[in-house]
Parts: structure tokens; C-alpha cells; sequence
């Protein structure tokens, strides 16, 4: 819309449009008015004439018919005496009177006797039209030619007609009493035309006055608020800061209500607003801003620091093993986890004066601090040695000590990047590099790190499709019975062989597969083909060996599991009770009723299940109780140290215990001394596989192993 056409549109517009409208109708009315005045005026000006032209026709008759008598009896007296000088002296003086025109004399006949001032008429006969009627006449007669009234009156001597007379009377100017007594009638028409005039101007002024007092009434009492209020509405944005609101909320009409409505209006949408973002921007549980908030507020930072020069660090904190707690105490007891630590944070954030550190929670357990300090490299060095410190501290939980590590990954600002988006990936690196180099402590971004992530990337790419490219394949690492130390199966071990980079070890990627999903499929190539070998293999004196493959987390949350042993084992030809899954306590626990009907299902058939890398978890002996395994192999880490630590061989020596008690089987892995073989044999371990025995060969190998 243009600018006329809404200022046409605007109540303003309208209303000046109105009054403008109704000004014009005045406007014609008093036109109309003043014209019909004028008529009127003019009709009794011309009334006023017409009678004074009586009055002075009146008078010329009556003027007219005395001065004919007077002259006639004159004259018939000087004809009666013969005396013609008389006679024409009459005439003359007769002459001399006012609008006498002129005077004709005749006799019976009809011949000019005397003519006035005209000698040479004299004894001529009369011919102009009137003459006619004047001398038939016998009494007085009276002509009108135009304005000129003739009156002719008979001459007689001694009662006998002797001639007439005529006389020529103009009709003359009205006289000045005449005139005097239409005066006041124009003067007082003029007069109440004028007063009139100067009503309708002065009505006109007035009414002009009051549009406008109207308009600037309107202007400043209705439209001015109403405009205030929808420039304000208009301004409000949420989120923002509103603009002022200038009215006056004392008046006690129906703008003041509405400005009152409006406010109260207002300030229930601000407080709703508030609402909205302290939810939309906090985090419920911990109370700590959230993700979408400490993106504004590192956006913002970044802006002031951009234009000024100062320094700021990322720290990215990540939980180490925080899932375990989920897992194995349950989501409450992580969420009081979760807000304890968070607490505590936010201490140590201020017991090192770091006040101008910002504290968000990021994710499920990862925190985020924003700090700006002086030699910014060193003062987050402090704090992230103290925030590790502090969440290493013990966690009370329902009377339980529970201990947790962090890792974190710092970036620094302008040094490893500009922009908020590459600070973050930056310190989730670093916080990455941080859990590789064993947890519970950070590390400073570096390039360097990036390929690191490049290559993982790029690990990811070439392992999908390995399988089918033949880079991938099954070792078998024999595992024996420690009592006679003869050979009674294998784990099955998968190994990549990279075109380019050689063998790469399984903790590398199978972490990746694990991640990106690849594990399934690979998973379940690793079970046929070991089925498939196992199936081969023959041990001394018809006795047949097993084959344990390793299970990942993410198989067994599949929920597949079951249906690919199943079919495995049917193509294959494989006994069940030749096949062993290992699982790890995490891929377990995660969801211990899952698992335990998964499992429960897969031991129906035959095949038994172990749980590998057994004691490095959280879980501790009280779930095996619960979730049906067959057997737990001893992590290498406790048999390492099994001839050195009295703590690893006692508890070594309580989970074989625990274990017989059970009924399971105990597996020990890493043997790689004969001390250490003797010791679990003496302790009564079932089995045992490592080095010493024999390290993962080929699965011919391993048939020609079994055949010796
Ligand atoms: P794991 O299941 O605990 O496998 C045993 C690991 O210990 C193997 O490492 C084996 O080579 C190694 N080992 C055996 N004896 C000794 C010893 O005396 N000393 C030492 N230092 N190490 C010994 P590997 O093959 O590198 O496998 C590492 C892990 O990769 C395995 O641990 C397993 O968790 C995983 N893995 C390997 N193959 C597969 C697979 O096909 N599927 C799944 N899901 N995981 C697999
Ligand atoms: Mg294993
Ligand atoms: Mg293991």
C-alpha cells in the first residue's frame, strides 16, 4: 500500500475526509443560502421601483391633468376677452413649468393656433398621432406615448368649443421624497445581506475551528495512544528486550482501559516469554544453561572478542564411563550423578575465581565451560586439572561411594579457530584424544588431532566393503584346559589386513565398526565363517572342539541375535554345544532383561555364553545371579599381575570360587608365563588361553594344532 493510500486509510485520514466532507455541504448550504438572499433582495429592490414608479406616474397625471384644466380655462378666459397676447404669455409661462414638454393650442378646426416656441407652426393643421383623439375630445382626454403623458382639455367660449389645448407632460425622475422612502428599504436589505455575509463566514470560521479541534482532540487523546500502542505491539519481539511503553494509564476513559488491558496484556506475554526461554535455555535436571544457550552466549562472546582482542578457552567436558552408571545403578541414580557433578563445577568454577567462566551442560554427560582469562593457555590447564580433580571425588549415592573420571578436550580462541562451530568440533576432539590417552585427563586441541579424526573417517570408509574385498579374515587363538593343559577350543579373532597400512588391530577398528554400525554385518560374517571352520575341525580321539566367537553390544541389542546363531549354526552343521558367544559386561547390562531373554533363548539351543573381559566392569559378582552365562573369562589385566599383586590373585581366586559356586565355568586370558598357568591351575581355573599356549594362527593352522 502507498503512503497516501494508507494515510488515506488511517482514522486520521478518515476522519479529517469527514469533516472535509461536512465542511463542503456547509459550504454549498450557505451558498445556496446566500444566493436565494440575493434573489430576494433583488425581487424587493424591484418591488420597491415598480411602486415608485406609480407614485411618479401618479403624480404626473394628476400634474399633467391640473396644469391642462389651468391652461384651458386660461386661455378660453383670454379668447373670451380677445386677447391673444394673453394667450401666448400663458403658453409661455405654462412652458417654463418642471416636465411640461410642450404646449399645442388649435382651434376647432384643428389648426396650431400657437405651438410655443415654435412660430412656424402656427395655423398649420395637427398631424402627429395623437392629435386625432385630442380633437374629437370633448372632455379631458389623456394619451400615453411611451413615458410622455398628453392631456388635452377643450377650449370654450361661452359654453361653445372653440379649439383645446395640449399639453406634453414627461414622466420625470423620481423626487427626492421618493427616493428617501425606498432608501432605508436597500439600505437595510444591504445591511442584513452584510450581517448575513459575515454570519456565514464567521459560522464557517467557527465550524473550520471546531473540525480542526476535533481532529487535533482525536489526534492527541485517541490516535496518537492507539498509534503509540501499535508501534510498541509492533516492536515487541520475543525474546527481546521490550521497547518502552510511553501512556498514561491514569485516564479513566475507554483508551485508558486499553491502555491498562494492553499492559497487564504485556506483562503476561513478557513473563510467559520468560518462561519459555528460562525452559528453552536451562536445562531441567542439572539447572545449568543449556545447548541452545551456550550457543548464543559463545556467538555473542565471539562477536565482542572479535572486535576487541581477547582470549578464550572451550572446555569440553565428558563423563568417563558414565553409561556404566546408567546401566548398572539406573537413570535416577545417573541423574543425581549428573546434577551432583554439575554442583560441584560450578564450585570449583568459583573457588578459582573464575567468575567469568560459563558453565552449560551440553549433552547427557558432557558439560561445556566457556572461560576468558588471562594467558588463557595456562589458566584452563588449572581448571582443567581441578575440575578432573574434583569429579574424581567420590559421589555419595543412596549411602554408596561411587567413582567417576572425566576427560576433556580444550580449544582456545583465536588460536585453533575463529568460529563457535569449529571451537566446538575443536574441544569434542580434543575431549576425543583425551579418552584415547587412557580418560580421566585433558588435552589441549591440536592440528595434529584432526587428522587423527580424518583417519578414523577414513578407517570407517575403508572398512565398509573389506569383507567382501577379502582384507578381512578369522584367527583363531586355542584355548586349553588348564588341568591337563590340552587343547579344547578357540576364540575366534578377527583381522583386518589394510591395503595400505598393514594389519590394523582390532581395538582400533572394531571400535570404529562398533560406532558406525558396521559390526553387525561384519558380526555376523565372523559367526558363519567360524561355524563354518569349527564344523572341520576334529579334536584327538573324536572329541569336538568349540569355537567362541566375541558378540558385540550392539549384535546383541539388535535383538537379532538368536535368529543369526540360529540360521549360523543350521548352514554350518556346527553341534551348538561346539559354539560359544563371548559378550562383554557392558553389552550385558545395558538392558539386563533384554539381554537375559536373548540370551535365555540362545542357551536353549545348545550353545552356551561366556562373559568376556570379566572384572574390568562396574558390575561386580551380584549379576551373575541374574543374567544366565555359562561362563566368565578372567580379564588379562588381573592375570598380568596374578603372580606380583596379592589384591588381583585374591580376587582372581574369589571369582573362580564365586564362579564354581554358580556352576560356571572360569576362563583365564593372557597367560603368557607358565608361573601364571600354574597358579590358575592351582586355584582351580577351568580354562585358559594366551601366548604361552599359543597365539591366534589360522583356522588350518589351528586344524593341524588340534590334529598333533
Ligand atoms: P578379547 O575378546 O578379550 O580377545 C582377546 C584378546 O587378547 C585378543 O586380542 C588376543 O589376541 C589377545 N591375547 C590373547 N592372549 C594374549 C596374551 O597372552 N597376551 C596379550 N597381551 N594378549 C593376548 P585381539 O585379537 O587384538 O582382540 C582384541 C579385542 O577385539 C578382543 O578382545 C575382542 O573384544 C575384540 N574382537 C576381536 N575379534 C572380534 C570379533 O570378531 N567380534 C567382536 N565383536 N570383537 C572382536
Ligand atoms: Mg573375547
Ligand atoms: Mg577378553
Amino acid at each position: 500500500m502507498t503512503t497516501a493510500g494508507r494515510s488515506l486509510r488511517s482514522l486520521r485520514g478518515q476522519l479529517v475526509s469527514a469533516l472535509l466532507a461536512l465542511l463542503s455541504l456547509l459550504l454549498i448550504l450557505f451558498a445556496a443560502f446566500w444566493y436565494s438572499e440575493r434573489i430576494n433582495h433583488a425581487r424587493v429592490e424591484n418591488l420597491a421601483t415598480q411602486a415608485l414608479r406609480e407614485l411618479v406616474r401618479e403624480d404626473q397625471l394628476d400634474r399633467g391633468q391640473s396644469t391642462a384644466l389651468h391652461l384651458a380655462s386660461g386661455i378660453s378666459a383670454a379668447m373670451a376677452n380677445a386677447d391673444p397676447d394673453r394667450v401666448t404669455s400663458l403658453v409661455r409661462s405654462f412652458l417654463q413649468q418642471p416636465n411640461v414638454q410642450y404646449v399645442i393650442v388649435f382651434d376647432s378646426a384643428g389648426r396650431i393656433m400657437d405651438g410655443g416656441n415654435d412660430r412656424s407652426l402656427v395655423g398649420k393643421p395637427m398631424v402627429d398621432p395623437l392629435a386625432d383623439a385630442a380633437l374629437l375630445a370633448t372632455s379631458m382626454k389623456l394619451q400615453w406615448s411611451g413615458e410622455l403623458l398628453e392631456v388635452s382639455a377643450p377650449l370654450k367660449v361661452d359654453g361653445k368649443r372653440v379649439g383645446g389645448v395640449r399639453v406634453g407632460m414627461a414622466g420625470g425622475k423620481p423626487g427626492e421624497r421618493q427616493l428617501k422612502i425606498i432608501e432605508p428599504i436597500t439600505s437595510q436589505l444591504d445591511a442584513a445581506s452584510r450581517w448575513h455575509h459575515r454570519w456565514t463566514i464567521a459560522m464557517l470560521a467557527l465550524l473550520g475551528l471546531l473540525g480542526a479541534a476535533i481532529v487535533y482532540l482525536m489526534e492527541w487523546r485517541v490516535l496518537e495512544p492507539i498509534r503509540n500502542l501499535g508501534r510498541v505491539m509492533a516492536e515487541d519481539r520475543p525474546g527481546q528486550q521490550p521497547a518502552t511503553l510511553v501512556v498514561d494509564l491514569d485516564r479513566r476513559d475507554e483508551i485508558g482501559d486499553l491502555m491498562r488491558a494492553f499492559v497487564r496484556m504485556r506483562e503476561g506475554m513478557a513473563k510467559h516469554d520468560r518462561d519459555i526461554r528460562r525452559m528453552a535455555y536451562t536445562d531441567p535436571l542439572t539447572g545449568l544453561a543449556n545447548r541452545l544457550s551456550f550457543r548464543e552466549l559463545l556467538d555473542d562472546r565471539l562477536l565482542t572478542l572479535h572486535a576487541s582482542s581477547g582470549e578464550l578457552a572451550l572446555l569440553f567436558v565428558d563423563l568417563d564411563d558414565f553409561k556404566r552408571v546408567n546401566d548398572t545403578l539406573g537413570h535416577e541414580a545417573g541423574d543425581e550423578v549428573l546434577s551432583q557433578l554439575s554442583a560441584r563445577l560450578r564450585l570449583t568454577l568459583e573457588r578459582l575465581g573464575a567468575q567469568s567462566a560459563d558453565i552449560a551442560r551440553f549433552g547427557g554427560d558432557e558439560f561445556i565451560v566457556l572461560y576468558m582469562a588471562e594467558d588463557i593457555r595456562a589458566a584452563s590447564a588449572r581448571l582443567a586439572e581441578a575440575m578432573i580433580e574434583e569429579i574424581q571425588r567420590p559421589l555419595l549415592l543412596g549411602g554408596k561411594q561411587v567413582f567417576l573420571g572425566a576427560s576433556i578436550g580444550i580449544t582456545m580462541f583465536p588460536f585453533d579457530a575463529y568460529h563457535a562451530g569449529q571451537l566446538l568440533k575443536n574441544a569434542d576432539i580434543a575431549m576425543y584424544q583425551a579418552k584415547v590417552a587412557g580418560k580421566n585427563c585433558y588435552r589441549f586441541y591440536s592440528r595434529a588431532m584432526d587428522q587423527a579424526v580424518e583417519r578414523r573417517v577414513q578407517l570407517e570408509q575403508d572398512l565398509r566393503g573389506a569383507w567382501d574385498r577379502g582384507e578381512l579374515s578369522v584367527a583363531y587363538q586355542p584355548i586349553y584346559r588348564l588341568e591337563d593343559a590340552k587343547i579344547c577350543g578357540a576364540e575366534a579373532l578377527l583381522r583386518w589386513s589394510h591395503p595400505h597400512l598393514g594389519m590394523v588391530p582390532p581395538s582400533v577398528f572394531i571400535e570404529v565398526a562398533e560406532q558406525s554400525g558396521l559390526i553387525e554385518n561384519l558380526g555376523r560374517n565372523v559367526l558363519e565363517k567360524a561355524c563354518g571352520d569349527a564344523a572341520r575341525w576334529q579334536g584327538k580321539g573324536g572329541h569336538k572342539p568349540f569355537v567362541s566367537v566375541n558378540i558385540s553390544p550392539r549384535q546383541l541389542r539388535s535383538g537379532e541375535l538368536p535368529d543369526v546363531v540360529g540360521s549360523a549354526l543350521r548352514n554350518s552343521g556346527l553341534l551348538p554345544a561346539q559354539l560359544h558367544l563371548e559378550l562383554t559386561e557392558t553389552a550385558v547390562l545395558v538392558d539386563e532383561s533384554q539381554a537375559s531373554t536373548l540370551l535365555s533363548r540362545v542357551r536353549a539351543t545348545g550353545v552356551k555364553v561366556w562373559l568376556d573381559d570379566f572384572g574390568t566392569g562396574f558390575s561386580g559378582l551380584s549379576h551373575l545371579r541374574r543374567v544366565p552365562v555359562d561362563g566368565v573369562k578372567i580379564d588379562r589385566s588381573f592375570v598380568a599381575d596374578v603372580l606380583r599383586d596379592p589384591d588381583d590373585l585374591a580376587l582372581t581366586t574369589a571369582i573362580i570360587a564365586m564362579a564354581h559356586s554358580l556352576g560356571i565355568t572360569v576362563v583365564a586370558e593372557g597367560i603368557e608365563t607358565e608361573g601364571q598357568y600354574q597358579i590358575l591351575r592351582e586355584r582351580g581355573c577351568d580354562q585358559g588361553q594366551g601366548f604361552w599356549f599359543g597365539r591366534p594362527m589360522s583356522a588350518e593352522d589351528l586344524a593341524a594344532k588340534l590334529q598333533a
